[in-house]
């Protein structure tokens, strides 16, 4: 579904990513987790070409959503809107099925009352289940998340985590930057600890959490 190979990326003459190689597959869940300044948004922002790489090969199939750390709702745009804009301009599909799919998405995140509302009318988690179903509603073939709970109160981030979880269970190919350890171990089926521009692990949740590497355990016990 996915294939990065050799990817590099420096700023001002940084290496911000080194050779990084990754393949993800169709139905799999890829998490990535790291310190800050490891290169994972970089990593990101190559993959869905928000970025332009240095050099490497970046190759995937179908079309991708992308979740951020703020939600980037448009702010004068309702809840509905916000959801059907893209898909009515850009994929040119009819309203009528548009407004019906972005409909069944916003009764999935249980805000089938929030059809009006505008985003500054709503909690982050309620903003973030709704820059979820924003990028649902383009039916992608793989949902990209950069730090998806990170800017919410902790009491939020479990209804983020479990919509994703769902999205899982349906087998919606994904990739996810992550620092919520537990919820990668879990929903993951392969993880890659980014440290310094280079992928430092990667493997099974059992292989990369069980690691020796000093890095990992270093990382691992700032956390907490
Ligand atoms: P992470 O997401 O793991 O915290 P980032 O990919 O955001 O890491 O950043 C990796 C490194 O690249 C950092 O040193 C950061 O300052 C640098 N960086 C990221 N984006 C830019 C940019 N647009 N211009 C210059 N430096 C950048
Ligand atoms: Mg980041």
């Amino acid at each position: 579904m996915l294939e990065i190979r050799g990817l590099k990326k420096s700023f001002d003459g940084l290496e911000v990513l080194k050779d990084i190689s990754l393949q993800v597959r169709q139905g799999e869940v890829l998490g990535i987790i790291g310190p800050s300044g490891s290169g994972k948004s970089t990593l990101l922002r190559c993959a869905t070409g928000l970025e332009t790489p240095d050099g490497g090969e970046i190759r995937y199939e179908g079309t991708f959503g992308l979740v951020f750390q703020n939600f980037n709702l448009f702010p004068h745009y309702s809840v509905m809107k916000n959801i059907t804009d893209a898909p009515i301009k850009v994929q040119k599909r009819s309203r009528e099925e548009v407004f019906a799919e972005a409909r069944a998405l916003l009764a999935k995140m249980g805000l089938s009352d929030k059809e009006d509302a505008y985003p500054y009318q709503l909690s982050g988690g309620q903003q973030q289940r709704i820059s979820i179903a924003r990028a649902l509603a383009m039916n992608p073939d793989i949902l990209f998340f950069d730090e998806p709970t990170s800017a919410l109160d902790p009491e939020l981030t479990g209804e983020i985590l479990k919509v994703i979880r769902d999205l899982a269970a349906e087998h919606m190919t994904m990739v996810i930057v992550t620092h919520e350890m537990n919820f990668a171990r879990n929903v993951a089926d392969q993880i890659i600890f980014m440290d310094k521009g280079v992928i430092a692990q990667q493997g099974t949740p059992e292989e990369v959490f069980g690691s020796s590497n000093e890095r990992m355990k270093e990382f691992l016990g700032k956390l907490g």
